[in-house]
């Protein structure tokens, strides 16, 4: 244990500034890495404590019509250890599915910040636009392509489902929790 903090301190005064909010924290017995976010005036900001369990580009009319542009990166971070500073406001909208998804906003600059789904209680969606450091997430799937914008860039290297992935988005996090 003790070996394992002193690599840490190592680790932490020889590369003290580069990615900072990735560096994995030595706390006791547990490793906690995450990282952090905000919107565009500053007023809030947000703290994932865990890393991205994973990133998706949605390519569906809602994400384009909140997103300002063709499509929304999401990433999936579990609720638990992840926290807000600042006041948001939020609009609510049914999904295909009839799961209601809340999407959160900063009411100052109007921002995008994070959504939530009624279908997956436990885990929250931060949009990538938001993160202050964007090397955090690699989106791995492209979701609702069917209905992307012929001027919208759809990664030729991604898997891409037409609308979500047989078993809802539900069953892909699990894969990857
Ligand atoms: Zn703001
Ligand atoms: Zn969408």
């Amino acid at each position: 244990m003790v070996d394992v903090m002193i690599s840490h301190l190592y680790i932490a005064i020889h590369y003290p500034l580069n990615n900072f909010t990735r560096f994995r924290v030595s706390m006791g017995v547990t490793e906690m890495s995450g990282f952090t976010g905000s919107c565009l005036c500053g007023s809030v900001e947000f703290t994932s404590m865990a890393d991205p369990m994973l990133a998706a580009h949605c390519h569906c009319v809602d994400c384009r019509k909140s997103s300002g542009t063709g499509h929304c990166t999401h990433v999936v971070v579990p609720k638990e250890g992840f926290s807000v500073d600042g006041a948001l406001n939020y609009f609510d909208k049914a999904a295909d599915s009839g799961n209601m998804v809340r999407r959160f906003f900063c009411p100052t600059c109007g921002s995008p910040v994070y959504s939530t789904n009624s279908a997956m209680a436990d885990v929250c969606f931060p949009r990538a636009s938001s993160l202050d450091d964007l090397g955090v997430v690699s989106p791995s799937m492209v979701v609702y392509s069917s209905r992307a914008a012929d001027w919208d860039y759809v990664s030729p290297d991604l898997p891409a489902f037409e609308t979500v992935p047989e078993g809802g988005p539900q069953s892909v996090i699990a894969e990857h929790s």
